[in-house]
């Protein structure tokens, strides 16, 4: 088999490696003295259109695919960015693909755009207190009113919700004991982080010190309708974890990685 990279891979990698080489070692170390979120990176990486590698050029991004988002995440760790310099960008690449691939043309249009102008941050809320991997019992709760849902629970482990504008969440609509099929049940939203129905206390943990870790505790957070994403009670099947192999890359359009290399 052969690992080596194509010239297209290549060229992607001599692109990101470029950006990276503005921000020094002695930049990486100041954050992760300081615990500074790289907002300048970020911005880097905006500017010359990274944050949508992935995204469809109808909303302002290159239409790669996630083999090429990864191969970009590498170079920038390799970079001596670290973990740092990776999860500064990845929440907003990997974790944005389920309004990739399960919002509407409506929701596409408002939420990704400004995800790849640079101008939102979002971060994404799973994980919570005694329920990581046993995602099926998660306990926040969605409860429709109207127009409108009610949020409230916890969430721990939140990276960038320091500095996030906006929140992809995963929450329960309907009672576990309610469903007949436990894979049912939890509904997926994005949603404006909004901090005075979200207390955000930061954890302290080793490494990756600029990208803060946080434990969020939300109390009657108003979700609109129109901010969730798919049919409600089948969010697990739209998690951040799920990339359908017909969204890797757009088919055929050669000029998507030139909008990155030129
Ligand atoms: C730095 C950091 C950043 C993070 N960022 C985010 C984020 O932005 N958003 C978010 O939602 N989450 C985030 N997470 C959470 C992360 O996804 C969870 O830590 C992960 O899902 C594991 O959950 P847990 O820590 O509760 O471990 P647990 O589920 O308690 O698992 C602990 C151990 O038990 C094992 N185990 C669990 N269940 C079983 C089983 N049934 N059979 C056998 N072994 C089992 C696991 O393999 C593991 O070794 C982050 C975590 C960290 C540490």
């Amino acid at each position: 088999m052969d690992f080596s990279f194509s010239a297209e891979q290549q060229a992607i990698r001599d692109a990101v490696e470029k950006i990276c080489a503005r921000f020094g070692d002695d930049y990486w170390l100041a954050k992760d003295r300081d615990g500074d979120f790289p907002h300048d990176f970020h911005r880097a990486f905006a500017e010359a259109g990274w944050l949508g590698v992935c995204m469809p050029q109808e909303y302002g991004g290159a239409g790669l695919g996630v083999t090429e988002a990864a191969l970009m995440m590498q170079t920038i760790a390799e970079s001596g960015a670290g973990m740092s310099g990776a999860s500064t960008l990845h929440m907003n690449i990997f974790g944005l693909n389920p309004v990739v691939v399960f919002g509407s043309d409506e929701q596409k249009r408002r939420m990704l755009s400004p995800l790849i102008a640079g101008t939102d941050k979002a971060c994404f809320a799973v994980t919570e207190p005694n329920v990581g991997l046993d995602t099926l019992k998660l306990k926040t709760k969605a409860t429709r009113d109207g127009d409108r849902y009610l949020l409230s629970g916890q969430k721990i482990w939140i990276s960038t919700a320091q500095v996030a504008s906006k929140m992809l969440i995963l929450a329960r609509t309907t009672p576990l004991e309610e469903l007949t099929e436990p894979t049912d049940g939890l509904s997926l939203f994005y949603t404006d982080f909004d901090r005075r129905r979200i207390e955000v206390r930061e954890i302290e943990k080793m490494g990756r010190k600029a990208v803060d870790s946080n434990q969020l505790f939300i109390d009657g957070l108003e979700v609109p309708v129109e901010d969730r994403l798919g049919e409600e009670g089948r969010g697990l099947r739209q998690g951040p974890h799920r990339v359908r192999p017909a969204d890797r890359r757009e088919p055929g359009d050669p000029a998507s990685a030139r909008r990155l290399l030129d």
